[in-house]
């Protein structure tokens, strides 16, 4: 078993040059080069602004090359919860920007023509418990009312026809949803940005962010470990590798790991036997699992199996919880090899929702809750058009942003194995 990104082993990235000077002024510095940050210089560059993405380490390297590649519909909280929190207006528009957000992910691919296997596949979220198939109907029910949106119920003795499995007690399927080999897609958005006149820097870590004028004009002067940078506006795509550079920011966001196991490539039949659809499929727990057929038919199988970011620790760790994991869920999978394990860190906000917006005079867009394939290419694109001047109809833009609770949080999540057996607690009492 190899610790590497089996997604990475399938791509190219796009290069850059190690010994290129930092330009001394830009129009937008952009913090981060994964979906957010190349979304909103692909954008921002399009539209002529001088725009220089700063990446700590190699375009892609976050959470937009190692995650399951699942471009879903919908949030993270469902959608009684949203309209408890928000309102019926606003959560409507929230829902109806979760579809624009996969619409604009398959506009790129598109557009820039990215070989990325996007396919419209659709999700399958699978109960695993009554109350929890119980409780699809009520949403099936609000959604196509209140967002006419369609989804399908599949009850359990239908369920074969969607996932070999049978420990489920039934599912819901949304044809919408697609799949995407997600560092194909990072690297092909990488390409369109430096493609559209964006400047990307690897290896340049924002150390230092201070307000500076220059000329006369207002902006921020970056110190980086490339050298130092001015630019009139700062855009933030940090996700869960947000760091001490915007510790306003960092506060507000609880970076959790999330690791996937893949499988040596599967003999077809077996492939179309666990998942004869070929569904992006979660379940139903807080504490779930996601899987899903990569395009060499290989079983991808990913879950919170430590709550903690990823290091070689808790990568091993999480390799045996993970196997054991997928043969509770596909005993036919008893002998088969695992051929990778790797991690990677998510964003979570306190009230778990995407947020963007402006923070001390910085733009950002954070918080995508293991749902940002698409929301962060989204929000990337909507905050590009903010900052040249635009007004998009953006539901998440400028939210209440809340912080932790009594502010007892400063960054480092000291409280996750609390929260960890906090929702193993929750998915057995629920
Ligand atoms: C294991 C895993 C599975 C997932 N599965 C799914 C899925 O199936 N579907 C889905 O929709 N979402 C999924 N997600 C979530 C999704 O991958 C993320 O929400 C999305 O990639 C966020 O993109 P981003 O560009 O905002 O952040 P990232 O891709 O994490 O990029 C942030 C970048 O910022 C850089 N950076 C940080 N600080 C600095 C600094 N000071 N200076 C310069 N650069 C800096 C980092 O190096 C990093 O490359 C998953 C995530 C993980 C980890």
């Amino acid at each position: 078993m190899r610790e590497q990104n089996y997604w990475l082993t399938t791509v190219e990235m796009p290069k850059t040059d190690p010994a290129r000077t930092l330009p001394e002024t830009a129009d937008v510095a952009i913090i981060g080069g994964g979906f957010t940050g190349l979304s909103a210089a692909r954008t921002l560059a399009k539209k002529g602004a001088r725009v220089v993405v700063l990446e700590s380490e190699t375009i892609g390297w976050g959470a937009s090359s190692r995650n399951g590649g699942m471009v879903l519909t919908g949030l993270k909280l469902g959608v009684n919860k949203l309209i408890s929190m928000y309102g019926r207006e606003r959560t409507q528009r929230m829902y109806a920007a979760s579809l624009a957000s996969m619409d604009c992910v398959e506009q790129i691919v598109c557009e820039e023509k990215i070989d990325c296997n996007f396919a419209r596949c659709g999700h399958l979220e699978v109960a695993c418990k009554q109350a929890h198939f119980d409780d699809y109907a009520r949403q099936v029910e609000v959604i196509a009312r209140e967002f006419n949106h369609k989804l399908r119920i599949v009850p359990r003795n239908d369920l074969q026809s969607e996932i070999g499995s049978s420990i489920y007690y039934g599912g819901m399927v949304d044809e919408v949803s697609a799949g995407a080999n997600p560092a194909r897609y990072v690297a092909g958005l990488g390409a369109a940005a430096i493609g559209a006149g964006a400047c990307v820097f690897e290896k340049a870590r924002v150390e230092k962010i201070e307000r500076g004028s220059r000329q006369g004009t207002l902006g921020w002067s970056l110190n980086t470990s490339r050298g130092p940078l001015w630019a009139r506006n700062v855009f933030v795509g940090t996700s869960g590798y947000t760091g001490a550079a915007t510790p306003g920011l960092r506060k507000k966001l609880i970076p959790i790991g999330s690791y996937i196991i893949t499988t040596e490539v599967l003999p077809d039949a077996l492939a179309r036997e666990l998942s004869p659809r070929n569904r992006m499929i979660y379940d139903s727990k807080n504490y779930l699992y996601y899987y899903r057929l990569t395009p060499d038919n290989r079983m991808l199988f990913g879950g919170r199996a430590a709550f903690f970011p990823e290091s070689g620790d808790t990568i091993r760790r999480s390799a045996e919880i993970l196997r054991r994991g997928m043969i509770d869920v596909y005993p036919q999978l008893r002998d088969a090899k695992v051929e990778f394990v790797w991690g990677g860190t998510l964003d979570f906000a306190f009230d778990i929702m995407p947020h963007a917006g402006e923070m001390d005079g910085l733009y950002y867009a954070v918080g995508y809750a293991g749902h940002g394939v698409a929301m962060a290419t989204y929000q990337g694109h909507l905050m590009a058009q903010r900052i040249a001047g635009e007004k998009p109809e953006n539901p998440f833009d400028g939210i209440p942003f809340p912080g932790a609770p009594l502010g007892l949080y400063n960054g480092k999540p000291w409280f996750l194995p609390l929260a960890g057996m906090y929702y193993k607690f929750l998915d057995w009492v629920s």
